[in-house]
């Protein structure tokens, strides 16, 4: 059968381009993806112990995009969930981003919002010039809460040295001078009640989408006929890699169960500077599932293995450009989402990207 539209990928970007084509436009569309599954990397399943895990790392929905939340709210109802993040330093678990609260546990104080607004400004380093990811971040907090909080934590995750590296990895310190130990700040945050697979499911539920799982569109595309081609794999694969491959940060998910109730105190507990993995999550921590055992997750990242985290510096940034001019050559090609962008998105970002890209490509 032919199908005038082909969506390569059905990750959240690939799906919510199709939704809309099916439903909006009411024209037949092929979704192919080479997992065994739908959802990218928001698959989330039960595993043998009847516990939800999300098996590609934990996904919390937050977003200011109302009209984001609404369109995804067609195909889930939203748990309210208002994630927390504790982190260990010295021995002391403690709220992340820095607050208040963090600096107010960690030394023992009981600073007021002015105290701490003082406290940080006589620890940064006033620098001419800020040229390395650590200049970044002495120039924001000073050298002690940078080594505490962010120097191994940034060489665990990008596997370098913030002082070797341009400002891309640490481009910002997120620091607030009040008690709001909320991770996200966003105005709508949630879980989908059923879970991620359960929203992608009921998205691509509808006679005009045909889904194509296990199979790699590289396999494929030479005998595929269509009239618009939205892809969402990674750039470099698309034109055989003539501009080398782009580099990305993996990570290792390591899963264990225990025959406890609760492990730890927050659904994530981050890791900077002991352990070899950055940071444990505890899934019905973010799920609200009851069960008498619980399963968490580790994350050991790595350098080589499924593409996950982009390399955000300049020199990637070149070379990706160089795919880009690619890009701009091809006739009714949509690139999209994180792998085809080679850029970090957000769950409702990679969502509004593929909206926006309907509403003007499109429809
Ligand atoms: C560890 C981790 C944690 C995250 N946590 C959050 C969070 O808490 N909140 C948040 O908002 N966002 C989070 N994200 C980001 C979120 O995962 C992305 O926004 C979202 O998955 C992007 O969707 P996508 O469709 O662009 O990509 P993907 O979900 O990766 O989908 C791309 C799909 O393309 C398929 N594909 C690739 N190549 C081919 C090929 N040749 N042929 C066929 N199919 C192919 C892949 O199999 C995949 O299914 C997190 C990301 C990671 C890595």
């Amino acid at each position: 059968m032919y199908y005038p539209y082909v969506v390569v990928g059905a990750g959240l970007a690939g799906l919510t381009v199709a939704e809309r084509i099916a439903a909006g436009k009411n024209e037949k569309v092929l979704v192919v993806d080479k997992r065994a599954h739908i959802g990218g990397n928001v698959y989330d399943s039960y595993n043998e112990d009847g516990i939800l895990i999300h098996n590609y790392g934990p996904h919390i929905f937050h977003t200011n995009d109302r009209e984001v939340y609404e369109y995804l709210g067609q195909f889930t109802k939203w748990d309210d969930f208002w994630h927390r993040v504790l982190t260990q330093v010295d021995g002391n678990l403690i709220p992340m981003p820095i607050t208040l609260e963090t600096l107010n546990r960690l030394y023992h104080l009981s600073m007021s919002p002015e105290e701490m607004e003082r406290f940080i400004a006589a620890r940064a380093v006033p620098l001419e010039e800020i040229k390395t990811s650590r200049d970044v971040a002495l120039s924001k907090v000073g050298e002690e809460i940078y080594q505490k909080f962010f120097e191994n934590y940034t060489k665990k995750q990008w596997g370098v040295d913030p002082a070797d590296i341009d400002t891309s990895v640490i481009s910002r310190i997120p620091l607030r001078f009040n008690r709001d130990t909320r991770y996200f700040t966003d105005k709508y945050q949630g879980m989908p009640h059923c879970g991620y697979t359960k929203l992608c499911e009921a998205m691509v539920h509808n006679k005009n989408i045909k889904l194509l799982l296990n199979t790699d569109f590289e396999e494929i595309r030479d005998d595929l006929p269509y009239k618009t081609l939205i892809y969402t794999g990674p750039a470099d694969e698309y034109f055989h890699y003539k501009h080398g491959k782009l580099a990305y940060r993996s990570v290792d998910f390591v899963m264990e169960t225990y025959d406890m109730e609760s492990f730890q105190d927050a659904p994530v507990v981050n890791y900077p500077n002991d352990y070899d993995y950055t940071r444990i999550t505890e899934f019905k921590k973010m799920t609200g599932q009851q069960h008498k055992k619980t399963t968490i997750m580790k994350e050991f990242p790595k350098a080589e293995g499924e593409p996950y985290y982009p390399f955000p510096t300049a020199e990637c940034k070149a070379q990706f450009a160089l795919y880009q001019k690619e890009m701009e050559k091809e006739e009714n090609v949509y690139f999209l989402g994180r792998l085809a962008e080679y850029r970090y998105y957000n769950m409702d970002a990679v969502v509004r990207s593929a909206l926006d890209l309907y509403r003007d490509k499109l429809c």
